[in-house]
């Protein structure tokens, strides 16, 4: 197994027994082969799955619970906020109903599988290829897609406590999510700021950066520090492009939660090898931006990989320094 695990990154699912157990040592085409196991009663592995991924030391594997109607608890609301992810469903609250049923069958239909609604084998084997967790690696591995670890402090997750921090503002939105700032809020709180470490970084297809951005005032100091340490510490060549900070708009496919963009304390880079909901590249794959975690941590940004919807693409100030 430890071979495999130096050699394989891919998390699959292989059957044993009456048991599911999710292993990353698992070879990705196995899953095809394998059926979903109707005899497994989740009382077989209902202890297993109340154990906290994050509390499990030295295990490299985990009990998986086949999933259909009337299932609830945590690993269900894992599988909904996958799907959530993958745009699928709205709502993740642990209890899988019909809605997550058809958001099931839906992912299923897309993904060619057998859509019955029921997550079995094959459909949690396609998940983790799409960044569906199941267990949380040894994050010290510096090449899992589990590293670098959290931080120890949140995400600023509610429009509240954003108000709170970066000010209050209201706000109308269109259909696509964009939104129009009412008032002064934005002259009164973005402000031009120059990040030389920006000038010449790609933008995709547009004119290179000038290393001129739109920032919060409050955070400004906080985001040239960041480029500072991450010049000094060698690792600007991991930015690739650069894809913008302040954009008044709610978070993607909501026309009501307010993006971090839209508060001026969040940036874009590095988006095509990061995409929304995607596993986020891995240390030494093109694009990786895993490396430079660590540092945005210290100086109080959060980093979109750590959302349950990965969005490796992005950080964004959850702490004012
Ligand atoms: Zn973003």
């Amino acid at each position: 197994m430890l071979l495999a695990k130096k050699s394989n990154n891919e998390v699959v699912i292989t059957k044993t027994n009456s048991k599911i157990i999710a292993s990353k040592q698992q070879v990705k085409k196995e899953t095809s082969k394998t059926q979903d196991s109707k005899k497994i009663e989740s009382k077989q592995t209902s202890n297993l799955i109340k154990t906290e991924p994050s509390k499990i030391k030295n295990m490299d594997s985990i009990s998986l619970q086949v999933l259909r109607k009337g299932s609830e608890g945590a690993q269900v609301e894992q599988w909904q906020l996958f799907l959530v992810g993958q745009g699928l469903l709205k709502v993740a609250d642990g209890d899988f109903g019909q809605t997550t049923k058809e958001a099931t069958i839906q992912f299923q239909k897309l993904q060619g599988l057998l859509a019955d609604g029921v997550v079995g084998n094959s459909c949690y084997g396609k998940a983790m290829t799409l960044g569906f967790e199941v267990v949380q690696d040894n994050a010290n591995d510096k090449t899992s897609a589990y590293w670098p670890p959290k931080p120890n402090f949140e995400a600023v997750y509610n429009d509240e406590k954003r108000f709170e921090m970066f000010g209050k503002f209201e706000y109308t939105s269109d259909e696509q999510g964009n939104i129009i700032v009412i008032g002064n809020w934005k002259e009164e709180n973005i402000i031009t700021i120059d990040v030389p470490q920006l000038k010449g970084i790609d933008m995709y297809g547009k004119p290179k950066a000038t290393g001129s951005i739109y920032f919060h005032k409050k955070a400004a100091a906080q985001m040239q520090a960041l480029w500072a340490e991450w010049e000094k510490a060698g690792l600007l060549h991991l930015v690739k492009t650069w894809n913008g900070t302040y954009s008044p708009r709610c978070i993607r496919g909501s026309q009501t939660k307010l993006s971090n963009h839209a508060f001026g304390t969040a940036f874009d880079i590095n988006v095509k090898w990061n995409g929304l909901a995607k596993r986020p590249a891995l240390v030494g794959e093109e694009g990786s931006v895993r490396e430079l975690v660590e540092i945005a941590n210290k100086l109080g940004f959060y980093w979109g990989g750590h959302f349950s919807r990965k969005d490796g693409m992005h950080f964004e100030i959850a702490k004012l320094l």
